[in-house]
């Protein structure tokens, strides 16, 4: 079924280079008094763009952590205040935007975002923060960057580790995207490019990992991959990897790769026809078995047990996710979630061939 909803996109500066457009960006937005975010991958290109900012900057944190914890961005967001600070600029990976979108929300600024990861989150309006070991989420246009600048030379220097993983958690946006509810044509072409361009770019990146139009492409696959997440709504796997990001601080891009096989498994009686489509692009017999394929071929995490999943929380994570109200295809069941935790957790082939 297809939804005919709006859809809603930042503004978007694409090309190699592009992050010396920042001054002409920020004037487009008439802003004056700047707080700059990079995590420790982009210090070398922030100290580029302080020069290019000048008098503007006001503020700069040099580090992040992951999943926004409130003892780290209330801080900085009574800095901001105090400063009177009226934009707010991330260069970096999820993080580093995620710790932006927080800082829009709490003090009520604009946030444009320089992504170099594949994470996807500057094109969404959702927030994510942790607090006392929950992590919480939300839907805000308040953190929907006014402006993306992607840059793909800024990219060039992500590890083959990474890239495989961050390329997943994408893949994970296009694939909920696709049985979510509210679908649209849009986000149904966004979210099968999305998938192609990663399946295709991430097993050449893999081979060739110095190769830069694959990069180029990439990013633009991380594009499509977040406004598909950011228009629809999100089922079990994303509801799954909050939760145990929340819990137990698990590396968010490997979890989501650890875990998306089996979410779709999860899935596949109720989606059946939208998982269909997904297997076909990725040349597999189910989604479920084309996604480890492609994970396990390219390198990336297909085990929450390399990652510290304690397994015996299994219990109370599925009691958590059971009482939560959220949308997916196949009503919650707590014996099925069971099981998905448990293959996740171990991470062998869905069909169960070695
Ligand atoms: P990350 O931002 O923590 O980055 C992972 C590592 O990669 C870090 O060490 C970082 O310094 C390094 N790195 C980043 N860019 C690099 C580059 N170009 N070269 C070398 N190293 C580089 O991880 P992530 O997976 O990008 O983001 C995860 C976070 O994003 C999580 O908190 C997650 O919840 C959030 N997220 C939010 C949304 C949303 O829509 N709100 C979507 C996806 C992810």
């Amino acid at each position: 079924m297809i939804s005919n909803k709006n859809t809603i996109s930042p503004r978007i500066v694409f090309a190699p280079g592009s992050r010396f457009e920042i001054a002409r960006e920020v004037e487009l937005l008439n802003k004056s008094r700047i707080l700059l975010i990079c995590d420790e991958s982009a210090r070398k290109v922030s100290s580029d763009l302080k020069k290019l900012l000048g008098d503007l900057l006001k503020l700069e944190i040099d580090h992040c952590v992951m999943h926004v914890p409130d003892e780290f961005s209330s801080p900085i967001c009574a800095q901001v205040v105090a400063l009177e600070i009226d934009l707010v600029i991330t260069i970096g990976g999820g993080s580093a935007t995620g710790l932006g979108k927080i800082v829009a929300l709490d003090c009520n600024i604009d946030l444009l975002a320089i992504p170099t990861t594949y994470a996807g989150s500057e094109m969404t309006t959702i927030w994510g923060r942790t607090r006392e070991n929950r992590k919480l989420t939300g839907r805000d246009i308040a953190v929907l960057p006014k402006t993306v600048i992607y840059d793909p030379e800024l990219t060039y220097s992500l590890p083959l580790l990474i890239s495989s993983n961050s390329g997943m958690n994408a893949i994970a946006h296009a694939v909920e995207a696709l049985y979510a509810f509210d679908l649209t044509e849009e986000v149904h072409s966004a979210a099968i490019e999305g998938i192609e361009i990663f399946t295709y770019g991430l097993r050449k990146l893999a081979s060739d990992p110095s190769t830069q139009i694959i990069r180029n492409d990439l990013l633009r696959g991380s594009m499509l991959c977040g406004f598909s997440l950011s228009n629809s709504t999100m089922g079990i796997h994303h509801k799954i990897c909050h939760t145990l990001g929340g819990l137990f601080n698990l590396p968010h891009a490997q979890m989501h790769s650890a875990v998306l096989p089996w979410a779709v498994q999860y899935n596949q009686d109720f989606a059946t026809s939208q998982l269909q489509e997904i297997a076909q692009v990725l040349n597999a017999p189910t989604a479920s078995i084309g996604l480890w394929e492609v994970a396990k071929e390219i390198g990336a995490e297909t085990s929450l047990k390399n990652i510290g999943y304690p397994i015996e929380e299994s219990g109370f994570v599925v009691d958590l996710i059971s009482k939560a109200s959220f949308s997916n295809p196949r009503p919650n069941d707590s014996e099925g979630l069971m099981v998905l935790l448990s293959n996740a957790y171990y991470g062998s082939r869905p069909d169960g061939e070695s």
